[in-house]
């Protein structure tokens, strides 16, 4: 299965591979301001089709997660990082994947508030 999935003005667009059955939510400083609901994928299982200048990089805390976000409309559809052991993973924002109806989805509670 394959998902298409861009930011809002469509600048930035993507397609994943695979479906997500559950899906992180996250306390964090961070998530709880975007209202993120994250699905982790090995990066081979993620391709960015366009915009790769209209990203901007946004780091914080030990600075291992780079949240990417269109410069022009400020979506934030997926983030990169490492799995502990270095294989890259895309965290990606199923909430700007319009054809997942994500009232299927299994909600994971993640409390990385208090990592
Ligand atoms: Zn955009």
């Amino acid at each position: 299965m394959q998902h298409q999935g861009s930011c809002h003005c469509g600048k930035v667009s993507f397609e994943v591979e695979g479906e997500p059955t559950e899906v992180n939510e996250c306390n964090c400083s961070y998530c709880s301001r975007k209202g993120f609901q994250l699905w982790f994928i090995p990066r081979g299982q993620f391709k960015l089709k366009t915009g790769e200048g209209e990203l901007t990089t946004y780091l914080f805390n030990r600075k291992h997660i780079a949240h990417k976000f269109c410069k022009t409309c400020g979506t934030q559809a997926f983030a990169y990082g490492e799995y502990p052991k270095g294989n890259p993973i895309a965290a990606v924002n199923v909430r700007c994947l319009p054809d997942v109806d994500r009232s299927k989805l299994k909600i994971k509670q993640v409390d990385g508030k208090s990592f």
